[in-house]
């Protein structure tokens, strides 16, 4: 796939469309990112993270006419046999705020000796010509047993990398190791390979 002159970020949560777009900025030639678009919200409704990838991408990419990049991200605890998974952002229920979410998973392992966790992250650009890329980044990790720092957001202050949370390192640091960041890359390979 050629490698498009700039995209849409297909995403209205803005903590992580900053984190995206440091991330393409960063990369060497830089991913510029086309602002101001708007679109109707989409649903997620496929059962894996690359479907809803795809799905918010082709949404985006049929609204504005421009190439799309989106990413799903998914949550897999050891311990609760890899939920939530697919089901993150709703892990406490549909209308589920990040805080509903961290409160639910602290409860679920309360007292679980297995801490371990991973989060994975597929990241799908779609072109107006109707080509698609879509690639996955994950980053193993474990769930703390209470919420540390003041960054970041999601699940952030409960994930921990080298006993760290994410949401105690400092500005930039998460974007140089995340799962996000690591598929973005994994993206901006594949298309240079293309
Ligand atoms: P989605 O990819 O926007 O559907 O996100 C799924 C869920 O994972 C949401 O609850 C997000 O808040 C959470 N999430 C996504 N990325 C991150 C992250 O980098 N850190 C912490 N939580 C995240």
């Amino acid at each position: 796939m050629k490698r498009p002159h700039g995209v849409v970020v297909a995403s209205k949560n803005v903590d992580k469309v900053a984190e995206i777009e440091a991330v393409l900025a960063s990369l060497d030639p830089p991913i510029t990112v086309i602002p101001g678009h708007r679109w109707p919200d989409v649903e997620e409704t496929e059962d894996t993270l690359e479907g809803n990838a795809l799905l918010k991408a082709r949404a985006v990419v049929a609204a504005t006419g421009h190439a799309a990049i989106a990413d799903d991200t998914g949550l897999e605890v050891d311990a609760l046999d890899g939920a939530p998974g697919v089901h993150t952002a709703r892990y406490a229920g549909p209308e589920a705020t990040y805080d509903d979410n961290v409160d639910k998973m602290l409860a679920e392992m309360r007292g679980v000796a297995d801490r371990s966790a991973r989060f994975r992250t597929a990241v799908a650009l779609v072109t107006p010509s109707g080509n698609e890329l879509v690639v996955e980044g994950v980053l193993d990790g474990a769930i703390a047993a209470s919420r540390r720092g003041s960054g970041g957001f999601g699940y952030d202050p409960i994930f921990e990398v080298d006993d760290r949370t994410f949401a105690e390192m400092e500005n930039g640091e998460k974007n140089l190791i995340s799962h996000r960041a690591r598929a973005l890359i994994a993206l901006a390979q594949a298309l240079a390979e293309a």
